[in-house]
């Protein structure tokens, strides 16, 4: 089959012919209909050799939807057929956290060696990808898997992050959200869909300014050193009750620092490899600070079940799989809008 491959570091990756993958006990194959390009892949081939966890070559992607194609012995929850959309988080699966659906925060996987696909096990830009185990599988349910795929990270771990802060997002709180990429444009849209909140969106891009406008945002400025400003203007001088940076790069770290309000909280989503000082005098007294990863299998039902209800406008671009180094040259360049997904049987 085909796949898309990262073969030598510093070298961009290509499409390739490696073996059809065969479901041993427990496992699933899963004809992929389509994968979708996550920023994190860029950050990874920017890694040198001696600070990757896993061989190369590696197969990409690590967000994926399609059909069962074929079960290992013993599976049972699936059938060949099924539409389903795959949790990548995978950890043990036996430990208290996997047990509560946690798997993303599995404190087991660094000493078994468990990878997720496309982030050390074999990834989704491929025709058939192989699934741990069926319990990774969420039925699609009638969702479309080209529009439904980003769901799985870039709608994911956005759900997730806002989930842990609903809390603070009371009627007559902000929110802003720095980066509308592909996990920004959803961001903005589970915000609207789940709290009261001022939505306050911010990236260096006009045309993505838009985006975020289109998504639902009450307000959007350009990130820039005059950024925070702008938002204690919009909140009467108090700051947002949370910030969600899904860049993390220095410059937004500090505008986040700036711009959250007493008690409020940042939740460092991008892997900008940016730092936030957290000390008196560095930010507001009361504040938290969390760097949430991806998010729970529960909550993948949840923000599946919030692109049903018609809540998500995804924006894609789609891409067939000889032509993955356009979308990932694209998204080195900053020019996708929303996310690109790549139609490996296409
Ligand atoms: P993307 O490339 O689709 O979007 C990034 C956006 O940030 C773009 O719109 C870009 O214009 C904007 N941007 C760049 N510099 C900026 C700045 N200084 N200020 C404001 N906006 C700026 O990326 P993505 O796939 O949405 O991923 C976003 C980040 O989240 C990446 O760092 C990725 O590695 C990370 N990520 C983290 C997790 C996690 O679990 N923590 C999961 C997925 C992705
Ligand atoms: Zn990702
Ligand atoms: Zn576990």
């Amino acid at each position: 089959m085909k796949a898309f491959q990262y073969h030598t570091p510093g070298q961009p990756p290509s499409v390739t012919t490696v073996p059809d993958p065969e479901p041993g006990p427990g496992q699933v194959v899963v004809k992929v209909e389509a994968a979708g390009v996550c920023h994190s892949d860029e950050v990874i081939m920017g890694l040198p050799a001696d600070r990757l966890w896993f061989p190369l070559p590696l197969t990409l992607g690590h967000e994926a939807a399609g059909t069962v194609a074929a079960l290992g012995p013993g599976v049972e929850a699936v059938r060949t057929g099924d539409a389903v959309a795959v949790h990548g988080a995978w950890g043990c699966g036996a430990c208290r956290t996997c047990a509560l659906g946690r798997e993303n925060y599995c404190p087991h996987t660094e000493r078994l060696g468990i990878h997720s696909p496309g982030l050390g096990a074999p990834g989704a830009i491929a025709e058939y990808l192989l699934v741990d185990s069926a319990r990774h599988l969420v039925p699609l349910d009638g969702l479309d898997p080209v529009r439904a795929v980003p769901l799985t990270d870039a709608g994911l771990t956005p759900y997730h992050a806002v989930k842990r802060v609903l809390h603070r997002l009371v009627p007559g709180s902000t929110a802003v959200v720095i980066g509308v990429g592909g996990l920004g444009h959803l961001g903005v849209q589970i915000l609207r869909a789940l709290s009261a909140a001022t939505v306050v969106a911010l990236d260096v891009a006009e045309e993505k300014l838009a985006l975020a406008r289109a998504c639902g945002a009450h307000r959007t400025l350009l990130s820039d050193e005059r950024a925070a400003d702008g938002i204690r203007e919009l909140t009467d001088g108090l700051g947002a009750e949370v910030v969600l940076d899904f860049v993390a790069n220095d410059a937004t770290l500090r505008t986040a620092a700036k711009a959250v309000a007493k008690e409020g909280e940042i939740a460092v989503v991008g892997l900008g490899g940016g730092r936030l000082g957290l000390a008196a005098g560095r930010v507001p007294y009361g504040v938290t600070a969390s760097v949430p990863y991806w998010g729970t299998r529960p909550e993948l039902a949840e923000v599946l079940a919030l692109g049903r209800l018609g809540e998500l406008d995804v924006h894609i671009e789609t891409y067939g799989i000889d032509e993955a180094p356009l979308a990932y040259e694209r998204l080195h360049a900053g020019k996708i809008t929303g996310r690109a997904v790549i139609l490996p049987g296409a």
